[in-house]
């Protein structure tokens, strides 16, 4: 079943869009099976659960950590991060810094904006965004790669690419304010339920995991 998932998202999937296989809750072999069909991009959101995983995949697997990240489990999560997603905080940016200092890393990050209508999703406000990429050169260990977001939790289509037209607006604008920026050029919007909406919006990167391995037990 998971690889006629990714099959046929993979044949639906626009060339330049990456997809993220979000593999949390779901068992190894699972990860497995997705590998064995290729894919190598995988999306974890606990940091015991990423670091556990992160070992015990193919050297070449890509991890990307897209949840909540509190700066005491920045060592279980940096050593394997290709890309932290989910950077919602000042406080968290300078702990990734001081630890790619001491670590002599660097760390690719997007910046997590808030673009959906619920009170509780943690990112930037979009007004945010323009100083803090203002002040990227104050933190020469972490690469700002783009912007990522959530779309509102409805089901109405046009609330959700009003949410994602308004996260394009912020990336396009941002390419143009600091084009030596370079590279700053992923927008990671598109879940499940509504990537091929995030996709007619300018999305570069989506995060499938139910519509790839099913529902989660949690
Ligand atoms: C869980 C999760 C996803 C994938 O959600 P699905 O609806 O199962 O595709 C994508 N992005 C983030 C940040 C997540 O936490």
């Amino acid at each position: 079943m998971i690889s006629e998932n990714l099959e046929s998202i993979l044949k639906e999937l626009p060339q330049g869009v990456r997809l993220v296989a979000v593999s949390k809750f779901h068992p190894l072999s699972e990860l497995q099976e997705a590998y064995a069909m290729g894919q190598r991009a995988f999306g974890e959101n606990r940091p015991q659960e990423f670091a556990a995983k992160a070992v015990q995949m193919p050297q070449d697997t890509e991890w990307h950590f897209i949840g909540h990240l509190q700066t005491n489990k920045l060592k279980l999560v940096l050593p394997y991060a290709s890309i932290v997603e989910s950077v919602d905080t000042e406080h968290l940016l300078e702990a990734i810094e001081a630890w790619g200092e001491r670590n002599e890393r660097c760390t690719r990050i997007l910046l997590e904006v808030h673009i959906g209508a619920e009170e509780t999703k943690q990112g930037f406000s979009p007004e945010e965004i323009p100083a803090l990429l203002q002040h990227a050169s104050d933190y020469p260990h972490v690469e700002f790669c783009g912007l990522m977001g959530m779309a509102s939790h409805t089901d109405d289509p046009e609330a959700v690419a009003a949410d994602f037209g308004r996260i394009k607006a912020l990336f396009d604008s941002s390419l143009a304010t600091f084009p030596n920026l370079k590279s700053f050029r992923e927008l990671s919007i598109g879940m499940s339920d509504d990537w091929r909406i995030a996709i007619k919006n300018g999305s570069t990167e989506v995060r499938l995991g139910t519509a790839i391995f099913g529902p989660r037990e949690y």
